[in-house]
């Protein structure tokens, strides 16, 4: 639906403003059809749902029909007043959307993933700002790890677990939950690990606060479209919002996004662990609980590993 807010956005639409009849379909609570000039439109996708502005329990939707255009519905339910309203349904063909006006102007990202990012925009469903993020960290991760010649080396441990980063990441670096090459501790923040599983080394990547200057009309507006309670007035401001914040992100450079520590592996949990944090021990990297352990050990230690247990958050 991205495409057809931002059409709606640059005043891409031609006005209509005519009263129609309307097939709605109640269980599925979705129009199914409207008549227009003796013509029958079939809907064949409901785009979105949004609140009206002309009274509280109003709705609009954005439909596609058969023809493949888009439409605006309006439905209007007015107090009940038998003298002054016929029927206190009416339903209204607000505008059709016009095709052009649905891209969004990226500035040049000279970079081998800005040509991904259209793929990877297809592939998670629209072109969000944390795709961005998700697109930018895979770009410096492999600029930081050119020895990884081969991506079935890489794992990728991510600190969230429901951004759309992650998609990203799933569709550059080809690291899934299936093949376990990306795993997941939901710690709720932007930090991604970038290792290599056989060599022990990579790099965390944390992203550093990128100030947009919009945050309360952002938040406001992401609020009521996540608790259903946004006009379209509304769905297409965030639209612009969340366009202006891809932009905004795609033209830093990768540094201005994240800040970077080396990690490696200590060698008897298997944990990454920045680098300050590692220790030489026995000629082996340690984190300083392995080595504590060891230490405190007096019966001696045997090159046979326990059994890695990860604990976690501890780089
Ligand atoms: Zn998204
Ligand atoms: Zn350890």
């Amino acid at each position: 639906m991205e495409h057809e807010l931002r059409a709606i956005g640059n005043g891409h639409a031609e006005w209509i403003k005519q009263t129609v009849r309307v097939d709605y379909d109640n269980r599925s609570q979705r129009p199914l059809g409207f008549s227009r000039n003796g013509r029958y439109n079939k809907v064949i996708k409901l785009l979105g749902t949004f609140k009206g502005d002309l009274s509280p329990n109003d709705l609009t939707y954005l439909v596609k029909t058969v023809d493949g255009n888009t439409y605006h519905l309006y439905l209007h339910l007015s107090d009940f007043d038998p003298l002054h309203t016929p029927s206190p349904i009416r339903w209204t063909l607000g505008f059709r959307v016009l095709k052009e006006g649905t891209t969004i102007g990226l500035p040049l990202w000279k970079s081998r993933i800005h040509k991904r990012l259209e793929g990877v925009a297809d592939f998670h469903g629209d072109l969000c700002p944390e795709l961005v993020i998700g697109c930018k960290a895979c770009e410096m991760a492999l600029e930081l790890l050119p020895g990884l010649n081969t991506f079935r080396d890489i794992i990728v441990i991510a600190e969230n677990n429901s951004s759309p980063a992650l998609d990203a990441i799933q569709f550059v670096m080809g690291c899934t939950l299936g093949n376990r090459r990306l795993r997941v501790i939901d710690h709720s923040r932007h930090i991604y690990l970038f290792v290599s599983g056989i060599g022990g080394y990579g790099v965390k990547l944390s992203l550093k606060e990128v100030r947009f200057n919009d945050e309360d009309r952002f938040n406001e507006f992401e609020r009521k479209v996540v608790e259903g309670s946004a006009t379209l007035d509304d769905a297409v401001c965030y639209q612009k919002l969340l366009d202006a914040r891809v932009a905004r992100l795609a033209e830093l450079e990768n540094a201005e996004v994240f800040a970077v520590e080396k990690v490696r592996k200590c060698f008897v949990c298997n944990n990454f662990l920045t680098e300050s944090l590692i220790h030489e021990n026995y000629g082996f990297p340690m984190c300083e609980n392995c080595r504590l352990d060891m230490a405190g050990n007096n019966s001696g230690w045997y090159i046979n590993k326990r059994p890695a247990i990860p604990r976690e958050g501890i780089w």
